[in-house]
């Protein structure tokens, strides 16, 4: 079986790894011109981090991984006016750059990767998927991926034009060196919130500090000076944000982007699926999206692949089977069908947490600084840490389940 994964990212490649292990000729085609690296930070956990066991990616992943030992909300003047100690029980809790988690699972990948190019066209067939790529090669698969993120290329030949849910902020970061400031932060996430604003700063190795913003702004229409947008709105808070902002990069140093959710009823057309933020999108309000995507990503695998094949890392094993169109479509019934419950559960909690990540008022800051202290009680840590996690403990699990409930 042939597939075309469109989009090397979290869910690519993850789907990549699967697929080739399980016999599949895969290959992936990425609109970057190389490999994305650095971006922004992500907590990693949940069933996400389940399949990067399988994987064997956990060693990986505690070795890259970043120490946060406190989130801390700061004033202007760079004074702390609330924090939340993480001191025990977050060993499955990762925090790292979403690049980091992405090269941990390419640099297990086999598969060929084509740069610089997306998908033009596909046109399903009886026998599969005609592809013509923006560099003028075509592909004959029996599967085409779209695992091409929110603003998805492949989405849009499936199903045309899909306007994604906006959630009325958007959302910057970089990753800048410079090492009075990374020392300043130190291990612990600091955030300066006001009415609508938040930034966010936190060191990293090698003198270097990775800084997240987020406004809140009615208009879904983004910038085309997205640096001259941050210092207008965030260069005169304080703290250490004139300094970071006067060295702000521009794209594609400078992630920029409106945050959105993605909800389709269909996540498949024939012989094409979607996978990741392309069809499922939860926001960084769920704090659940490269989990998610990973989840998913080993779903698609476990439903197309005769069963037994998908477990764990280690090497190829027969090839998949899966060859008349029917048992495709099933296929792909039934991964969405696993999925969807879980997704729809954390979209919603995405929302509500944006008044938490994002507050609106000062009376919601002050309510936001009183859950802080009352999480630092005795127990509270660990409360506060599943209140984070908000679904889909049980989604990795054998297949059979699901075809007894389909
Ligand atoms: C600021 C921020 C913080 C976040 N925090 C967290 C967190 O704490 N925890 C968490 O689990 N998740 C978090 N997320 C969400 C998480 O990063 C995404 O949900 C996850 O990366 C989705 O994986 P994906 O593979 O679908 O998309 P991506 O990882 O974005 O990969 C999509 C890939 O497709 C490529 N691409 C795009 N368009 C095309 C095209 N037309 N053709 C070919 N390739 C294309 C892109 O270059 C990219 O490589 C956060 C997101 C943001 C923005």
């Amino acid at each position: 079986m042939k597939v075309l994964i469109c989009g090397a990212g979290i869910a690519g490649l993850t789907l990549a790894w699967h697929l080739e292990r399980a016999g599949w000729e895969v290959e992936l085609v990425e609109k970057a011109a190389a490999f994305r690296d650095g971006g922004y930070m992500i907590d990693f956990y949940g069933p996400g981090y389940q399949v990067a066991e399988r994987m064997g990616l956990r060693p990986r992943l505690q070795r890259d991984r970043y120490p946060v030992d406190e989130l801390s909300y700061v004033d202007r003047d760079g004074r702390q006016t609330s924090h939340l100690k993480l001191t025990s029980g977050l060993e499955d809790v990762v925090s790292l750059l979403r690049g980091d988690l992405a090269r941990a699972i390419a640099d297990d990948v086999r598969s060929p990767v084509t740069y610089g190019a997306t998908v033009e066209a596909a046109d399903q067939h009886a026998g599969g998927v005609s592809v013509r790529l923006t560099d003028g090669t075509t592909r004959e698969v029996d599967l085409l991926v779209g695992a091409d993120g929110t603003r998805s290329r492949v989405r849009e030949l499936a199903f045309g034009e899909v306007t994604p849910r906006y959630l009325g902020h958007r959302v910057s970061a970089y990753v800048m060196t410079d090492a009075e400031l990374s020392h300043r932060v130190g291990t612990r996430y600091q955030m300066l919130t006001e009415p609508g604003l938040m930034a966010g700063a936190y060191a990293l190795r090698d003198d270097r500090l990775a800084l997240l913003f987020l406004r809140r702004e009615p208009d879904p229409v983004l910038s085309d000076d997205p640096a001259g947008e941050l210092r207008r709105h965030f260069g005169g808070r304080g703290w250490i944000l004139p300094e970071a902002l006067a060295r702000c990069p521009r794209p594609p140093e400078l992630y920029h982007d409106l945050v959105t959710q993605v909800e389709l009823e269909r996540w498949h057309r024939g012989r094409i699926a979607l996978l990741g933020d392309a069809c499922q999108a939860v926001s960084l309000f769920a704090g659940h999206g490269a989990s998610m995507a990973m989840a998913a990503a080993w779903i698609l695998a476990d439903e197309l692949t005769t069963p037994g094949e998908l477990t764990t890392s280690g090497d190829l094993t027969a090839p998949g089977h899966l060859t008349a169109p029917g048992e495709l479509t099933d296929a792909l019934a039934r991964y969405q069908y696993r999925m969807t419950p879980v997704i729809t559960e954390v979209q919603r909690f995405g929302r509500r947490f944006i008044q938490w990540m994002a507050p609106s008022s000062r009376w919601r800051i002050h309510a936001r600084d009183l859950l802080f202290r009352l999480a630092a009680l005795p127990g509270g840590n660990r409360l506060f840490v599943n209140s984070l996690s908000p679904g889909g403990h049980n989604l990795i699990t054998s297949r059979s389940n699901v075809l007894e409930k389909s």
